[in-house]
């Protein structure tokens, strides 16, 4: 099963949550993984600690014009939405940083001037911890490809057992192609007019995708109960709350996992995974019997 742990705005616990769910269920005696997906702000490693055994270059197909062949006509240029190629008086400018691989002004070339070479967009590296397959990746400074190297370590999603991806702040592109064809996305939030602003946009999100979710609230004892009385009146399930702790935010600050301070929560994470695993299947229920 693939759940992703998402949020509408950053720091809300994301993180704290998917990794402390994934060495709870670890412990447990699951079979799991965790992917950071937050390519642009990876952390997950700084609490799971993983030892990594593999590191690898993640490329992008990026356009290279033969400017002898080229006959300035200028489609590739008039075709791109990003900036990235453009004709200039005759003589086609490539600025590979913008590119977005989409292959158009390869297609769109009349004289197959364009072909296509290499580039790299960042790393992704895998290993272990502790039992818990650990996967991330981490984007060069400014590359925008983020979604190629979410992408690529998604793609070495296990199929036994449990994948935690532990996806971007925000509702943008990168957050899409992280929570994209999961099983069920768990969106953090905290109890706070801009909490329960940001996670109104991330359940637009999830309901146009049309993936089961449920809602966890972090430092659930501070702000107000809008994000509560939103949950009720939207029928979303509110399927963790995690209290303010001083303990926990110390341990946080050391880089240190919640359950190892509070091993209380362990059983809370096992719990939330059986509740999610049983709305996975009613949900799978459902849509077999609209069929
Ligand atoms: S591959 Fe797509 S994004 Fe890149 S330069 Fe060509 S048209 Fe633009
Ligand atoms: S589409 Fe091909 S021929 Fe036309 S300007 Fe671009 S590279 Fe040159």
């Amino acid at each position: 099963m693939n759940i992703a742990v998402a949020s509408g705005k950053g720091g809300t616990g994301k993180t704290t949550i998917a990794t402390n769910l994934a060495l709870s269920l670890s412990r447990n005696g699951c079979e799991v993984q965790y992917l950071d997906c937050d390519a642009e702000e990876p952390n997950g490693h700084i609490f799971l600690k993983p030892e990594f055994e593999q590191s690898v270059d993640v490329m992008v197909p990026v356009p290279h014009v033969d400017q002898y062949q080229c006959t300035g006509c200028g489609l590739c240029g008039d075709l791109c939405q990003y900036g990235a190629i453009t004709c200039v008086k005759g003589k086609v400018l490539v600025f590979e940083e913008l590119c977005h691989s989409c292959g158009g002004c390869t297609a769109v070339c009349p004289v197959n001037a364009i072909t296509e070479r290499d580039r790299k967009v960042g790393i992704a590296e895998f290993g272990n911890s502790n039992g818990i397959k650990f996967g991330h990746s981490l984007l060069d400074t400014g590359a925008v490809q983020t979604p190629a190297l979410i992408n690529y370590v998604r793609k070495h999603a296990v199929t036994d057992g449990v994948c935690i991806i532990d996806a971007p702040p925000g509702t943008s592109c990168t957050v899409i192609e992280a929570v994209k064809n999961t099983d069920y996305v768990l969106l953090a939030t905290e109890p706070t007019p801009f909490g329960l602003s940001d996670l109104k946009v991330a359940v637009g999100m999830v309901r146009r995708l049309g993936i089961p979710f449920g809602v966890a609230i972090n430092r659930c004892d501070i702000g107000d109960d809008e994000v509560e009385v939103y949950c009720r009146e939207e029928d979303i399930d509110i399927m963790l709350s995690i209290p303010n702790s001083r303990k926990v935010a110390e341990a946080y600050s050391r880089g240190e996992m919640m359950v190892e301070v509070s091993p209380e929560f362990a059983q809370k994470f096992v719990i939330l995974y059986e509740n999610i695993n049983s709305e996975v299947d009613d949900a799978t229920t459902e849509l077999s019997a609209s069929h």
